[in-house]
C-alpha cells in the first residue's frame, strides 16, 4: 500500500499515512486531530523513479538477466 506524506497547516507538523491510493486525497488529519492538511509529493513515487537507474548501474542486473 503507498505511503503518504502530509503536512498540517494548524500546527505544522508532518505526518506518513498509509493507505489506498483511491483515499489519497481524502482529508487526512494530524497527530494532533487537526483536518487542515494538505498532502506533500509522494515519497513512493519520487523513490520508485529514482530507484530504477541508480540500482543498476553495472549493466546487467539493470537488463533482468541476474533474475
Ligand atoms: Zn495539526
Amino acid at each position: 500500500m503507498p505511503r503518504y506524506d502530509y503536512r498540517c497547516r494548524a500546527c505544522g507538523a508532518t505526518f506518513e499515512l498509509t493507505r489506498p491510493m483511491s483515499e489519497s486525497s481524502d482529508p487526512a488529519p494530524c497527530p494532533q486531530g487537526h483536518e487542515d492538511s494538505v498532502k506533500l509529493l509522494s515519497t513512493v513515487g519520487l523513490t520508485g523513479a529514482a530507484a530504477a537507474p541508480a540500482g543498476g548501474g553495472g549493466g546487467c542486473c539493470g537488463g533482468g538477466c541476474c533474475s
